[in-house]
């Protein structure tokens, strides 16, 4: 899985998330308004077949620090996999 930040200057920058926390760190970038380099995520939407995307919020401030995306491996792509976990009735021909 690759985490990545787009902060609201147009730029990307690699994150980080420490264990099982809602918020993810940023590697190169602070808020301009309170210096803080951890931001938090709003509800992930599926962007593309292996990543999502999620609105994210300085964890300082609150103000409005860009898009998180989240890359990860997948298989089948994000929808089929989603769709695997959440059980719907499948037929395979
Ligand atoms: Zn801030």
């Amino acid at each position: 899985m690759t985490w990545s930040i787009t902060t609201p200057d147009g730029k990307t920058h690699e994150a980080k998330r420490w264990g099982e926390t809602a918020i993810i760190y940023t590697t190169s970038w602070n808020c301009p308004a309170c210096n803080t380099n951890g931001v938090r995520l709003g509800a992930r939407t599926i962007e593309s077949r292996d990543t999502y995307v999620m609105p994210a919020v300085c964890d300082g401030c609150g103000e409005p620090s860009g898009e998180v995306r989240l890359k990860v491996d997948t298989l089948f792509g994000l929808e089929e996999d989603e769709a695997v976990l959440l059980g719907r009735a499948r037929v395979y021909g």
